[in-house]
């Protein structure tokens, strides 16, 4: 049973009380939690060790939305993997579509930063996905095979064991247009297909989070697909009743 992630990226939102109050609510409203669902909230930087001390003894784990690929030396303004271990995460995304086009990452560069992850003892959490270009072109399937495959060359499939991939359609990150149920599960089973030609074993464990514009009532239908283990969540982070919404769907579909 690979049960659900359900993971807020915060981006470059929030301040100092804002997302001490962000992360409070979302401890109280989940409380124990539920079996087979884990919760990460993925704030910027500068509030991880403090959100990280908050989290301590819950069921509400710590990410990093990003690192260096290097691991320590003359990179001003980059933060390695050992610091983000350091301040207490657990996971961190790597190769989020936003950083892929706004700060050139390519898949080269998304595979070191996967494995100074692995490095560490992180959990990556690596993204793929099409533009809406590429979807209408019918490439959907190369572009995520050539994203997957440079981790796969970089790392190997055993490197896989302990991250958690997701799948995020460009074209329906931030945009309210999210992906069907059906539109995601084809291209999850897709990624699942890819990872059991290399261990059929990593493949069946690995969870694949679908991302893009996931809201309270659009998560349990997503999440009701065999191939769907939960979400990577922007916007509806932001709100504890609407994180919290998804995270119930996630529960509901145990
Ligand atoms: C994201 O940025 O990873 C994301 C999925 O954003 P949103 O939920 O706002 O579409």
């Amino acid at each position: 049973m690979r049960g659900y992630l359900v993971a807020g990226n915060w981006k470059m939102n929030g301040y100092g009380a804002v997302n001490t109050k962000l992360t409070r609510s979302i401890l109280e409203g989940w409380g124990a939690g539920a079996t087979q669902v884990r919760l990460l909230i993925c704030p910027p930087y500068p509030y991880l060790r403090e959100l990280g001390q908050l989290l301590e003894g819950s069921s509400v784990a710590l990410g990093a939305q990003n690192l260096s690929q290097h691991a320590s030396g003359a990179y001003t303004g980059e933060v390695s993997a050992a610091m983000l271990k350091d301040v207490g995460c657990e996971f961190v995304i790597v190769g989020h579509s936003e950083r892929r086009a706004m700060m050139g990452e390519t898949s080269a560069v998304v595979a070191d930063k996967f494995a100074a992850a692995l490095g560490a003892g992180l959990r990556p959490i690596l993204c793929v996905g099409e533009t809406l270009a590429e979807r209408e072109a019918k490439q959907t399937e190369t572009v995520i095979d050539e994203q997957l495959s440079a981790v796969l060359k970089r790392t190997g499939v055993d490197a896989f064991s302990t991250a958690v991939i997701a799948y995020e359609p460009v074209w329906a990150i931030g945009t309210g247009r999210t992906a069907s149920p059906q539109q995601a599960q084809d291209v999850h089973l897709h990624i699942r297909g890819r990872l059991k030609a290399h261990s059929s074993r990593i493949a069946e464990r690995m969870q694949i989070l679908y991302g893009g514009s996931v809201k309270g009532d659009n998560a349990g239908g997503l999440f009701a697909e065999p191939d769907i283990d939960g979400g990577l969540i922007g916007g509806a982070s932001l709100k504890a009743d609407d994180f919290l919404a998804i995270a119930a769907a996630a529960a509901s579909s145990d």
